[in-house]
């Protein structure tokens, strides 16, 4: 039996779907040739042809999922679909439609990031951006983007009316690139202000919405014209994968454009990564109510505790951007940053006392993750940069887990010294 790719696409449910759980589990899967419950990991680089004619079919549709794998693949197609689903889950467009996402599953955060760039600049237009970046966006835009000649301008995006003076200076920005919440201070932007901007001086707006995930933020809804996600995170969840993910709403350009840079550069990912991350993402919602409550007590515990100078997070009245992360996002989320009174001697004193967090970078597993900014995430940037962007040597970031709030918060004690 010859399955047609538009078999794969989530069928439509008569009763829609009420919340996130259910599409995560029911967007894809079961609808192949096998009747595999769980869509299988397709370990395929080519697909067959039955025929010269249905070779010629195929490669004259718009799905060229069952060719080659560079080009799609029905484990990724299956990913990809739920990304969609999700970004998209109760947003309607000007003319009540529901709205449509076409997501690019690629190898990683950083190739999907690549993609967007590369499929909408070229070598004299600029981008605007801001702040405290995640790290790879920002030698992104200074080591190869600017080779390519595409120009960055970086700047605090929080004043709407001095990013207002700036594109209207600059008829070359083309794009303006949001990271919110960002690495590692948690400052937010506020996305459907800048989308009024973008809009009405032309420019294309891209959100990374790694830290959010769809589930607490959906830029799609405040005018965001590309989304992506490094899926290594919370996406999968597990700590099992490195992947990224595009998604766009210009189904047409998705499909020609920006599907072309993605294949020409090669950026695809693999079935075994897409498969990990499709069962990741069906407890995104019961993972992501576990980090953030786990959050919200970690933080109120660090800012009472004697040995804490300062908490960044977004859940509290304190943060500066504590409004726009209320505007925007469901939950504030899971990262947080700490700043210790005894400086770099105390945070390298209380990192190495850890008993069951876990000391390392990334973001957004299980467990509770700790860093340090100034010599990892963020060394890459010069000692003014980051003191620019509040990233203090004694800063400590830390990615909540999923573990007993009680365990955490113990360990945490057990490590600051007052
Ligand atoms: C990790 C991360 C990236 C890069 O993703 P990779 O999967 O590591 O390539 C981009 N943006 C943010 C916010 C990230 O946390």
């Amino acid at each position: 039996m010859e399955i047609q790719s538009d078999q794969l696409l989530p069928m439509s449910k008569k009763i829609p779907l009420t919340g996130i759980s259910s599409v995560a589990i029911h967007t894809s899967g079961h609808n192949n040739a096998e009747y595999a419950h769980i869509t299988p990991i397709f370990a395929t680089s080519t697909f067959t042809f039955d025929d010269a004619e249905s070779g010629m079919e195929r490669y004259s549709g718009k799905d060229k999922t069952r060719i080659y794998s560079r080009w799609g693949n029905p484990t990724f197609t299956a990913a990809e679909e739920t990304i969609a689903a999700l970004e998209s889950f109760g947003i309607t467009n000007e003319d009540g439609t529901a709205l449509q996402l076409k997501a690019l599953l690629h190898s990683s955060g950083q190739a999907a990031m690549t993609t967007m760039f590369m499929s909408n600049l070229k070598a004299g237009d600029t981008v605007l951006s801001h702040f405290a970046l995640y790290g790879g966006t920002n030698e992104l835009f200074k080591s190869v983007l600017a080779q390519a000649g595409v120009n960055a301008i970086i700047i605090d995006m929080r004043d709407l009316n001095a990013v207002e003076d700036v594109i209207k200076s600059d008829s070359s920005i083309k794009l303006i690139h949001l990271e919110t919440p960002a690495n590692p201070t948690l400052q937010c932007i506020d996305i459907a202000g800048i989308s009024v901007l973008a809009k009405k001086y032309g420019a294309i707006l891209t959100v990374d919405n790694t830290f959010a995930t769809p589930y607490l933020q959906q830029p799609f809804k405040y005018g965001a014209d590309f989304v992506f996600h490094s899926t290594t995170k919370f996406l999968n969840g597990h700590g099992t994968a490195i992947g990224g993910v595009l998604l766009g709403k210009d189904l047409e350009k998705m499909n020609t454009t920006v599907w072309k840079w993605h294949t020409l550069m090669g950026g695809n990912s693999n079935a075994f990564d897409a498969f990990l991350l499709s069962q990741g993402m069906k407890t995104l919602e019961i993972r992501m109510d576990r980090h953030c409550s786990n959050a919200m007590e970690v933080a109120h515990f660090l800012e009472k505790h004697a040995a804490v100078q300062k908490v960044n997070y977004n859940g509290l009245s304190s943060h500066p951007d504590y409004a726009v992360a209320q505007k925007q996002m469901r939950h504030p989320g899971a990262l947080m940053s700490f700043e210790l009174k005894g400086g770099l001697q105390a945070g390298k004193d209380f990192i190495d006392k850890l008993n069951m967090c876990v000391r390392a970078v990334s973001l957004g597993t299980l467990d509770t993750l700790i860093s340090h900014p100034a010599s990892m995430t963020h060394s890459g940037l010069t000692p003014e940069e980051r003191q620019k962007y509040g990233i203090t040597d004694g800063l400590i970031r830390m990615s909540v887990g999923i573990e007993n709030l009680q365990d955490i918060l113990n360990d945490l004690d057990q490590s600051l010294v007052d």
